[in-house]
């Protein structure tokens, strides 16, 4: 997945360009820029390619998702379903304007349980947050029909699957908000960077005042913009959009390389009986940056992941005891470990995840793995990789 491995001269060149004008923000200084306008280059390169109408860049994945919620009036008090597996982006981005988090179910897509999420609607539930974790999607023809039904808005973090698609369009643009990453290491990158896509002209329109100080954007004396309502910062600097710049132009590239390893090591695995893929709904095409899948019991997993630790296989992941991305190690959220009071509207809402039943998550998770597919391996290496792989699970099970 990491756009990191394959830098090359035009990420350089890009940024070059930053530093030779030596404006490394994205707004005012017409007249020092020489021209480069490297975040409106790359909100228009991905407008193209997302085949959305709007586009706005931020300070990173977190900060988009935070900024599409804000952007669409959600605040204290509503409710924002999201799944169990998940990065803690989710509800970080939830609490941060004093909304819930409500989680719910995956099933064997490892994204949201359509079903479960009609289930835990309630009178307070503003926004479905389906997360395509690892490279797949979730059942978005599903979820935007309860969306449609009880009026609720569907916003797509996207941030794990860019350049996947469903029925033919680009995930993030299927849903009214679609949210990505570009930190570090994901398929692309700027450093530190996320974005935010939507056809929704009011939306994009709050979305970058609020990321901007309220500022309006009306004019060309940005001291002199008025503050239509509260706002933060969550700007991303031009040194960052540059290097997303180049590689957004590579995106289709990384791609094919991705596609081509999966494809090696999901061919090999297929040869045994006891191993079984991920769901991909119906009309969906992953971007292929892991390959994900399930062994008959949670304790010969667990057996898998640890020998293939051992025998070099790096690159994997069983999510069911990982700190960061499954909620069994979310204990700061269950125990609600903040610095500061939360806002009341919070700690009267919030479930009680201590005593909370994901027995149906549990069930996938347990007995997922995911091997992050690098877009730096040789043909010859993702052979090795995938004999070897084969070869550890054909001992356990
Ligand atoms: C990386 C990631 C985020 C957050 O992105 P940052 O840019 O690191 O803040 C959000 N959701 C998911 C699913 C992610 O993988």
């Amino acid at each position: 997945m990491p756009g990191f491995e394959l830098f090359g001269d035009n990420e350089r060149k890009q940024v070059q360009d930053v530093l030779d004008s030596g404006v490394l923000m994205r707004y005012g200084f017409d007249g020092n820029r020489q021209g480069h306008w490297k975040a409106k280059e790359l909100e228009a390169a991905l407008a193209e390619r997302m085949q959305t109408k709007h586009v706005h860049l931020l300070s990173s994945g977190t900060a988009a998702l935070t900024v599409a919620l804000a952007s669409a009036g959600i605040g204290a008090g509503d409710e924002v379903i999201m799944p169990t597996f998940t990065f803690v982006a989710s509800f970080e981005s939830i609490l941060a304007i004093g909304a819930v988090p409500i989680l719910v179910d995956v099933d064997d897509t490892l994204t949201l349980n359509p079903k479960m999420v009609e289930e835990a609607i309630t009178e307070r539930t503003k926004v479905v947050m389906p997360v395509h974790m690892c490279g797949s999607m979730a059942d978005l023809a599903a979820l935007k029909s309860t969306c449609t039904k009880h009026g609720l808005l569907l916003l797509e973090d996207a941030c794990q699957a860019i350049g996947g698609s469903y029925q033919g369009k680009p995930l993030g643009s299927i849903g009214d908000l679609g949210c990505f990453s570009f930190d570090y290491v994901k398929t692309i990158t700027c450093g530190e960077g996320g974005a935010l896509i939507t056809n929704n002209e009011l939306y994009y329109e709050n979305a970058h005042k609020y990321s901007d100080h309220g500022h309006d954007h009306l004019g060309s004396d940005r001291g002199a913009e008025q503050h239509p309502f509260l706002g933060y910062n969550f700007r991303i600097s031009e040194l960052n959009a540059a290097v997303g710049l180049a590689q957004v132009q590579r995106l289709n590239e990384f791609l094919e390389i991705q596609k081509r390893n999966y494809t090696i090591l999901r061919e090999v695995l297929s040869s045994i009986p006891e191993v079984t893929f991920r769901r991909v709904p119906e009309g969906g095409v992953e971007n292929y940056s892991f390959l994900n899948f399930f062994l008959p019991t949670e304790e010969i997993t667990r057996k898998v992941y640890e020998n293939l630790g051992a025998s070099g296989v790096d690159a994997c992941f069983y999510w069911y005891d990982n700190n960061w991305h499954y909620y069994r190690k979310w204990e700061h959220l269950t125990n609600l470990k903040s610095l500061g009071k939360l806002p009341q509207e919070v700690v009267d809402a919030l479930p009680d995840y201590t005593n909370a039943d994901f027995s149906s998550s549990d069930h996938w998770i347990g007995r997922t793995i995911s091997c992050l597919v690098k877009l730096g391996w040789t043909e010859d290496e993702v052979h090795q990789r995938a004999e070897r792989m084969a070869g550890v699970i054909k001992e356990v099970v």
